[in-house]
Parts: C-alpha cells; structure tokens; sequence
C-alpha cells in the first residue's frame, strides 16, 4: 500500500492512501489505529505533501564502497551516521534552494527507510517490525562545505536539503533495488541497494543502540557513486525501481 500526505481545496493537511490515480483519507493515527476511506479524490487534484513530520532525519554516509572511493574515502568499519535538520524538508516537486554559501550543492540519491513503531536496541532481525515502509531521499549536500567544516551538519541541513516522498510504500522488497539519479533527464548515477555495505537490519540496530527511534522518522541509508552538482534551472530525479520517482527542480535562492 501507498501512503502519502496531502492537502485539498486548501484544506489542512491530511494522510491519505492511494489507489490507482485515486487518493482516500487515512482517519485516526498513520502510526497506530486508523481506518481507510474511499479513495474518492483524484490524485492530480492534491497537493502532495513530504510523507511524514520526522523528529529527526538519520542519514549513512559512504554505505556504498563506490561512492566512498570517488570521493576518496575509506569505506567505514561501522556505519558513519550524521543527522539532518527536520527544517531541510521538503515535498517531491518543490524546489531545492541553492544557498550563496556553497559552490558546490550536490544531489545524493537514497533509499529511505520510514519508522512506523518507537524502538530502542532493536535487533537487525526485528528491524522489519519498525519500519512502517519506503520512501525516495535525495540527501542534499553543498559538498565544498562539508570538506572545509569538519562536522557536517551546515553542508547537509540547509533548508531545502532533505527532498522526500512522493509516498511511503508498505510493500516494497529494499533487497535488490535499481536506483537512480537524473539531472536534467541524464543519467548520474545507477545502482542497486544490494551493493549497500551495511543493510538496513543492521543499520537500524546500530542507530537505535544510540537513539531512540520515533515513528515518522527517517534513516537515509547512503548514496551510491555518480555525486555531481547541481546549478539553478536543473531538474533533479532519483527514482527506485518498484517505489516512484522524486522530481524537484533547483533554483539560486
Ligand atoms: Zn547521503
């Protein structure tokens, strides 16, 4: 199943299912008890929405070994977690706002884990239980300031960084995933989440042995080669096969 977040006639925002090119409300709690209605609302009549409000964005730098040689890093002996700002977040088709700051913003493409259940200390095993589905990332990264900062939290918590959606999908197999990324309709990167160093089992057990997890958190868990900038006018796809395409265009701020 589809979940997304949307809004309707200008009415407040609202989670809601999909089926085919229909949208029904989700009434109650996404996250504990709710009943589906009718899907009665045309999909290209809503406004989507950024599928959850994290409380927090946990993201997996060089989890794959491609990526991590291209920028000349060694590939990580236990998974490199960082944070991004909740603030970053924005839906599929918004635009990502190039900041004066950076000369270099770069688009990250990325598998994304949604949390459905609060854990702590969960298990690689029981991770399934603690996620409520998948959705598409691009972990925006103004790439000249994370070499120069040391800590990363400016290069990747500009507001705008953290494009995700369009939807959360309970069904999908994040075992063997085509990803890409397309600027502009051409091809940057290709991979499969198979070629991820550290799986998601065992990324949500090492994230939850620090913090606990809450649902409608994120975990990004990294990106695979073919980084590159981004300049204002560019559009940015990251599309994973089974799960959708994000699309935003980029702009100077
Ligand atoms: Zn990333």
């Amino acid at each position: 199943m589809r979940f997304v977040r949307f809004q309707h006639n200008g009415d407040s925002p609202r989670y809601g299912w999909l089926h085919e090119d229909q949208v029904g409300e989700v009434q109650g709690d996404l996250f504990g008890s709710y009943r589906r209605r009718k899907t009665t609302i045309p999909l290209k009549d809503v406004r989507l929405l950024a599928p959850t409000i994290p409380s927090k964005i946990i993201c997996v730098g060089r989890n794959y070994v491609d990526h991590a040689k291209e920028l000349g890093n060694e590939v990580p002996k236990v998974p490199l977690i960082f944070l991004k700002a909740p603030s970053s977040v924005i839906a599929d088709g918004e635009a990502v706002v190039l900041p004066p700051q950076s000369a270099q913003v770069e688009h990250e493409g990325e598998l994304v884990a949604v949390i459905g259940k609060r854990g702590r200390s969960i298990t690689a095993e029981s991770a399934k239980e603690y996620i409520l589905g998948y959705t598409i990332g691009n972990d925006i990264t103004a790439r000249d300031l994370q070499k120069t900062d040391g800590q990363w939290t400016r290069a990747k918590g500009f507001d705008t960084f953290c494009p995700f959606g369009p939807w959360i999908d309970t069904d999908f197999d994040p075992s063997d995933a085509l990803i890409t990324c397309r600027v502009n309709g051409q091809m940057r990167q290709l991979s499969s989440t198979r070629d991820m160093l550290f799986n998601i089992g065992v990324l949500i057990a090492y994230i939850s042995s620090v913090m606990t997890l809450e649902p409608g958190d994120l975990v990004f868990t990294g990106t695979p080669a073919g980084v590159g900038t981004l300049k204002a006018g560019d559009v940015v796809e990251v599309e994973i096969d089974g799960l959708g395409v994000l699309k935003n265009p980029v702009k100077a701020e």
